[in-house]
């Protein structure tokens, strides 16, 4: 037997996020048969669940915020403006829903690959272990199990505690003062955000030591006088 026969699907997907998926659609519409196996208890991928789409929802509400208390610099009189952050965040939820709700039925539609939701692992190069206890074999794999939250690695945070960006898109209720540490993409996104969705009494201390991948040493002062 050659090496590639006897398998049942020419490429097995691990992980059905943004990657998973776009790489799943593109490998079936060139004639692949194609599986993708996604081991969360939600389907949706840290895109939908808990990166691009809830921050550009919640900086959809901040920059409205922010326009509105600053209205009077297109001649616009608001003389109280109150955010409502359930609603904000409600807002957010039902947008999250809404998209993987439509994820979840392009990935199990069944037309174009095959979804199976399990947890895979490699018994050898071209088996799979599937955490429902069935295997499966592939000519070809591609692994797009994303990625996870790293720890700090400031070792005193730990005692003092704090939260991440998963945690800032489930808060039920601002905190009374933020300190954003870091300066890469997801801080300056998430930095801006609670200020203006909050009272205008609230502060902010924002750190940026290096906007690393914001692309322009300006970035953060802009922010800074903005939102802070
Ligand atoms: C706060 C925040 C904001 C962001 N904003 C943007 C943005 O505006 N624009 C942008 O382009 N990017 C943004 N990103 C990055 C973007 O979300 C990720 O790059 C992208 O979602 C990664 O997609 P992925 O398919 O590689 O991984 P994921 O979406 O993480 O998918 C990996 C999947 O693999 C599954 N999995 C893991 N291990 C296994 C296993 N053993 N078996 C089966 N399944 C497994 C997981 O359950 C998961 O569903 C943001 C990220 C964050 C955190």
């Amino acid at each position: 037997m050659k090496k590639d026969e006897g398998m049942e699907y020419d490429l097995a997907v691990i992980g059905g996020g943004s990657g998973g998926y776009a790489a799943a659609r593109t490998a079936a519409s060139l004639g692949l048969k194609t599986v993708v196996i996604e081991g969360g208890e939600e389907i949706g991928g840290l895109c939908i669940l808990r990166g691009c789409m809830p921050t550009k929802a919640l900086l959809q509400s901040a920059e409205v915020a922010h326009i509105a208390q600053k209205a009077h610099v297109w001649g616009i009189d608001i003389p109280q403006v109150q955010i409502n952050f359930p609603n904000v965040m409600a807002r957010k939820n039902f947008l999250i829903d809404d998209f993987a709700g439509f994820c979840r039925e392009q990935l199990t539609r069944g037309d174009r690959f095959q979804f199976i939701q399990a947890k895979a692992k490699f018994l050898d190069p071209h088996t799979l272990l599937l955490s429902n206890g069935s295997q499966l074999s592939a000519r070809h794999f591609l692994v797009s199990t994303g990625s996870r939250v790293s720890p700090s690695p400031i070792g005193s945070l730990m005692d003092v505690g704090y939260i991440t960006s998963d945690e800032v898109l489930k808060l039920s209720k601002l905190p009374s003062s933020v300190v954003v540490l870091g300066g890469g993409v997801v801080a300056v996104e998430l930095g801006p955000v609670l200020p203006p969705s909050g009272s205008p009494d609230i502060g902010c201390a924002a750190k940026f030591p290096s906007p690393q991948g914001a692309g322009c040493g300006r970035i953060p002062n802009i922010i800074r006088c903005i939102y802070c």
